[in-house]
């Protein structure tokens, strides 16, 4: 909904009407452009509900009948709106108007239907999931079960390890999948094809080998850790980076419209650390993903061929899965993914230019213009679209784990299709 607010600019002391959209949030940081003098105004709003919703503004707040005539600005956290949306009814003005003309009339149902389950998985759905995964992590199977039951009305309790498994990174699908869209599907492809790759790899000694070697190193289980963490940080800013969904459910022919709009949210830095906390968990996790592809090719997890990768200046390549993770580049990493059919997409939701943009020191937001400038991107990239980057991020961070499940449980003792 919206609500009118009558504030004094700080800057050339004019007042004007604020038309802000809020929404439930446990915190957001927004701004609003002075409609005299384009001075970003910044602005915090908290509260679940709209009893306890408060909001704070840098700028005096004026009784309501100061300035009915002033000039008003519309500013929804929530939705891209227009910097200069004066005039009521231009694009950007109405917030629901605005989502439903962005994604068109036949995909409208779908994002509304996203943004919906989305906000139900990640709060309440994903706490009862959390309790499971630790428990699943730590092994205390007795707890593992009562949190299972807790969440899931069929929850059957299981004795083997590997149905343990299964059912711990199942109920994690669950909730993630939930959080993102049913249309860009570049992860549910990676996973599939993985899946096909392992299954006809496990037929390799060498595979089964290279796999339990890493699980009793303790690579496995500590990348399970860190990526079910990470997942959680990802969640509990869930508010900042969920309008992300827009550019993947758009029409590839509407997305040129968001080139006018703006999302009008100071949390650049909450989501510079989630894309990069985000994009160095899933590279940790690539060597899984070529491990099975190099067996399927050349019947050895660690053979990478002769065929260097395009897009990337490797001399030679790796020798063995360690050289991979150790004297590799991620941008390197992502290469040998890129080349496998089926896997392009996914590498993508990686951009490597997203991290080296937002990853230099001198990488800003500037909310005169609502893009994030640096040295190494001095064009500058649309804020939306490091909220769109994040999103993938989190998708593909979310598949990561789910690899690790079919490379863990190889380790299972009651593993049967495994031989010694
Ligand atoms: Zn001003």
């Amino acid at each position: 909904m919206m609500t009118m607010y009558t504030l004094r600019c700080p800057g050339c002391e004019e007042p004007f009407n604020l038309r802000l959209g809020i929404g439930p949030a446990k915190m957001a940081r927004f701004y609003a452009p002075c409609p005299h003098c384009s001075l970003p105004i910044r602005g915090r709003s908290h509260g679940q509900d709209l009893e306890s919703h408060r909001v704070e503004f840098e700028a005096e707040a004026l009784p309501s009948e100061a300035s009915l005539d002033a000039d008003f600005v519309t500013v929804d956290p929530n939705v891209p709106s227009k910097y200069n949306a004066a005039q009521r009814g231009e694009l950007g003005t109405f917030p629901t108007m605005t989502l439903v003309h962005l994604v068109g009339d036949e995909r409208a149902g779908a994002l509304f239907e996203t943004f919906s389950r989305s906000r139900t998985a990640a709060e309440k759905l994903w706490p009862k999931v959390r309790r499971i995964y630790e428990y699943y992590l730590v092994e205390d199977w007795r707890n593992f079960d009562k949190a299972g039951r807790a969440a899931f009305d069929d929850w059957q309790a299981k004795s083997t390890t590997h149905e343990r498994a299964t059912m711990a990174h199942q109920a994690v699908a669950i909730a993630t999948i939930s959080m993102t869209d049913g249309i860009d599907d570049s992860a549910r492809r990676y996973l599939y094809r993985f899946h096909v790759k392992h299954t006809s790899a496990l037929r390799s000694s060498a595979y089964i080998h290279s796999a339990r070697a890493d699980v009793a190193s303790g690579l496995v289980p500590g990348l399970q850790r860190s990526v079910f963490d990470v997942i959680d940080r990802f969640i509990g800013h869930f508010e900042a980076w969920q309008m992300g969904v827009l550019r993947r459910v758009m029409p590839p022919d509407r997305l040129p419209l968001l080139r006018e709009l703006t999302l009008f949210r100071d949390e650049f830095d909450i989501l510079r650390d989630l894309y990069q906390q985000g994009f160095e968990t899933v590279c940790k996790t690539l060597r899984f993903a070529v491990a099975a592809q190099n067996t399927v090719k050349r019947q050895s997890p660690g053979d990478f061929g002769t065929d260097l990768p395009n897009g990337v200046d490797l001399k030679a390549n790796p020798t063995s899965l360690k050289a991979f993770d150790d004297k590799l580049s991620n941008a390197a990493r992502l290469a040998f993914v890129r080349q496998v059919p089926g896997w392009q997409d996914y590498a993508a939701l990686l951009n490597n230019r997203t991290r080296n943009a937002i990853g230099h020191a001198t990488a800003r937001h500037d909310l005169r213009t609502g893009r994030v400038f640096s040295d190494k991107e001095p064009a500058g990239v649309q804020y939306l679209d490091l909220v769109a980057d994040v999103f993938g991020v989190f998708d593909a961070l979310c598949t990561s784990l789910q690899v690790l499940r079919a490379v863990r449980v190889v380790s299972s003792p009651d593993f049967k299709n495994a031989p010694l």
